[in-house]
């Protein structure tokens, strides 16, 4: 299992946004790591025209149900259709603005992980909560509720995600998120048994190519999830070359 670099694109990109994914498609086999990039369902299918073949192209979100009766929902398994690998689920911003529930989260990974998909499972705590000293609390009760028992290393990644951290250029110490995956690791291999010692779990909120390596090169943290920064080829690129400092590209994400 690889170290893996994933792009959220959240709502931003028109059609011109597809030269940045053939930017990253151009150097994807330079770098030491898996990259994968989620734009927009509108560009999905281009994405993945565009990509060639040399990244993934996922989903931001999915519903649980194939089909049916949801208006401007999409289920996982017309993501799949579309050529999408992965979908992101439980982000903080569906939890917060959709009122999403772990449960539902639940039910859209276990939905997705049957359609073939890699669920990206987020989880992480507000600021509020860290400064309560609430954060293992949060993060190990979203983890129960929302990892569907069947996720393995192949089908799933965690993504460490502290809401305070997205988009506001502020990132938890090193210390800390090291802590946090180490509680992480912790809590997936009691829930999943033993093979999720080799589950990845992305660290995310304000990657940049300029901490990017540092983070990377921390105990327990497989990869990140990168919003602002995968907007621009260049950058999504800089934080993916700052995977040569880790070791261990191969083999699982053990140590
Ligand atoms: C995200 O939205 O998942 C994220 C990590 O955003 P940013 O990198 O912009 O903080």
């Amino acid at each position: 299992m690889r170290v893996l670099i994933a792009g959220n694109w959240k709502m931003h990109g028109m059609s011109q946004a597809l030269d940045e994914v053939r930017k990253v498609a151009a150097e994807a086999d330079r770098v030491a790591c898996e990259l994968l990039l989620c734009p927009p369902a509108t560009l999905l299918e281009r994405a993945v025209g565009a990509s060639a073949g040399r990244l993934a192209i996922g989903g931001q979100d999915c519903h649980w149900e194939r089909s049916g009766a949801f208006t401007g929902d999409i289920s996982a398994a017309m993501l799949a259709d579309a050529g999408a690998r992965a979908v992101i689920l439980g982000h903080s911003e569906r939890r917060q603005y959709h009122g999403e529930s772990s449960a539902q989260v639940q039910a859209k990974a276990k939905a997705a992980q049957e359609a073939g998909l890699m669920t990206i499972v987020c989880v992480g705590e507000s600021e509020a909560e860290r400064r309560a000293g609430e954060e293992r609390t949060v993060v190990g009760e979203q983890l129960v509720a929302s990892l569907p028992p069947q996720s393995t290393p192949d089908n799933c990644v965690v993504a460490y995600e502290p809401v305070w951290a997205i988009g506001s250029g502020l990132t938890p110490t090193p210390a800390e998120i090291a802590a946090m995956h180490g509680f992480i690791r912790e809590e997936v291999c009691r829930l999943l048994g033993s093979a999720a010692r080799a589950m990845r779990i992305l660290y995310g909120g304000s990657v940049k190519p300029a901490n990017a390596a540092e983070i990377l090169s921390l105990a327990e943290v497989g990869g990140a999830l990168v919003g602002g920064a995968s907007l621009k080829a260049d950058e999504f690129l800089a934080i993916a070359r700052a995977v040569r400092a880790k070791i261990n590209l191969e083999g699982p994400i053990v140590r």
